[in-house]
């Protein structure tokens, strides 16, 4: 078997989201484990936006800085190159694949970046290499793949696959019988607990840096869990949840050992002397008080600084306060709208607002910093349903509140809704989202128009604002300090 076969990752990503992406770090480390050790990624983040790209987009942290939602922040920090690429990105790209000539090329592809991964591989038709394509868009979407340069359809996770197809490929062999290669079934979810520590040196060092509160942070994520039992419909990971226990069986939702996780930590810590730790996870707190508790034993002796995100039905007081203690920066909980009817009958999500009030009161009891997040827009929602969104964020008194344009994601039920209700076409891929983009749902009357969503997304800080200073006048309503951080890249 070749075990030196020239494996190239392309991270066709959006210009400067400059989160590092665990998915191919994870991929790295078990094509490296398996011996494959002649691996290399183009990253696209750090090159210059491609201003003939319909969907491309300037930096968004940027863009919010100067809308004064994120603090301003220059690209600097003492000792580290963090300028950005002169070369153009395609040119780079070509230059790469033709002088390098990979064997394969693995891309990790989300709706958004589909235009850019295709504008990617328009430049290389006239060289030869096998092309992997795998990612949710993918997984949920795999016959768009069909017609493009993709040797090798990959839906789930490809933890297992890759090494096999590698393999097969070494060896001058065919790997389209194996399961999770479209259109065959798919194979059982795996066993977190036994992936390598993510390879996060595949990634150029800049790759690792952040802002926060004004300033640079070298940052890197580790999740705690794969999945979430929960089963919000504008999210995929309940249909992730969905699709593997009809094809496989096997649950989708799997946490991670304390001492798993901590051996990836401490890679980190080793490797990157990372300064703080974004944990991933869809929905951390989805876990007993003992195993919190341990989880928070191991966590203490590292004093590494965290962000994280849960909902608002799981926060405890001891949880905050733990937390906070461990050296929690900001926790994100999601609330996503204030009608429970609403939320409850469109969105999937049910608890009273009572529920999410008491969880914000939890934190800040606790001297947790917090970030809320909402969507404007969904399908059926009218323009008194997301005054109630208004209303309930008055409500909660925490630090920051994001609001974001739904989006109709392939792989999540709420399309589906918004498909069969003719708000949307079956066709659509959703591409790069930006502050000034409209809604992608035309809906009658009496649900929002485009230019009700638009007025809603510019407004919804100014008018939960107001209705906050309202409340704070005729009530023993105390306001907290607002950092105006959001954490959520997403
Ligand atoms: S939005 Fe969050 S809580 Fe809801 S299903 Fe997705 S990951 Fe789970």
């Amino acid at each position: 078997m070749n075990k030196d076969l020239k494996i190239l990752f392309l991270y066709p990503n959006q210009h400067m989201r400059v989160t590092p992406p665990g998915g191919i770090a994870i991929l790295s480390a078990v094509i490296k484990r398996h011996g494959y050790t002649n691996v290399k990624l183009f990253d696209a983040t750090w090159y210059p936006l491609d201003t003939e790209l319909d969907t491309a987009h300037e930096d968004r942290d940027k863009v919010r800085s100067r809308k004064g939602m994120f603090p301003d922040y220059k690209w600097e920090k003492e000792g580290v190159d963090l300028t950005v690429e002169t070369e153009n990105m395609y040119v780079a790209w070509k230059r790469m694949v033709s002088e390098w000539k990979p064997d394969v090329i693995i891309s990790s592809i989300v709706e958004d970046t589909y235009y850019l991964w295709k504008k990617f591989m328009d430049e290389v038709t006239d060289l030869e290499f096998i092309s992997f394509c795998g990612g949710p868009f993918v997984t949920y979407a795999p016959q768009i793949f069909e017609k493009d340069r993709c040797d090798y359809i990959l839906r789930g996770e490809g933890d297992e696959v890759i090494p096999e197809l590698l393999d097969l490929i070494s060896e001058g062999k065919d790997g389209h019988h194996l399961p999770n290669v479209h259109p065959n079934p798919m194979r059982p979810a795996i066993d977190v607990n036994t992936l390598p520590s993510t390879d996060h040196t595949i990634f150029p060092d800049k790759a690792l840096y952040r802002p926060f509160q004004g300033k640079i942070i070298k940052i890197a994520t580790v999740e705690t869990q794969r999945g979430c039992p929960f089963k919000c419909k504008f999210c995929n990971s309940p249909s992730n949840a969905g699709l593997y226990k009809e094809e496989t069986d096997s649950l989708f939702f799997r946490h991670r050992t304390v001492e798993h996780q901590e051996m990836e930590i401490i890679d980190l810590i080793e490797k990157h002397d990372i300064e703080v730790l974004w944990i991933v996870t869809d929905t951390f707190l989805t876990m007993s008080t003992r195993k919190f508790d341990a989880w928070a034993e191991m966590y203490s002796k590292y004093k590494l600084p965290f962000f994280t995100q849960t909902r608002p039905e799981l926060l405890t007081p001891h949880q905050a306060k733990t937390l906070k203690e461990l050296g929690c920066l900001k926790l994100n909980m999601g609330v996503e709208h204030g009608d429970p009817q609403f939320r409850k009958d469109v969105i999937g999500r049910i608890y009273q607002n009572e529920k999410a009030i008491n969880a914000f009161k939890i934190a800040n009891d606790a001297g947790l910093s917090t970030t809320c997040n909402f969507i404007i827009g969904y399908p059926y929602e009218t323009k008194e349903h997301c005054m109630q969104s208004v209303e309930l964020a008055a409500h909660l008194n925490c630090n920051d509140i994001n609001a974001f344009i739904y989006t109709p994601y392939h792989g999540t039920p709420m399309r589906d809704m918004c498909v069969e209700a003719g708000f949307i076409d079956d066709s659509l891929i959703a591409e790069m989202r930006y502050d000034n983009q409209d809604s992608y749902l035309k809906m009658p009357a009496p649900y929002m128009s485009t230019e009700d969503i638009r007025y809603m997304y510019n407004n919804f800080v100014r008018l939960f604002r107001a209705r906050e200073k309202e409340l704070q006048s005729t009530s023993s309503f105390v306001k907290i300090e607002t950092t105006t951080e959001p954490i959520h890249a997403g």
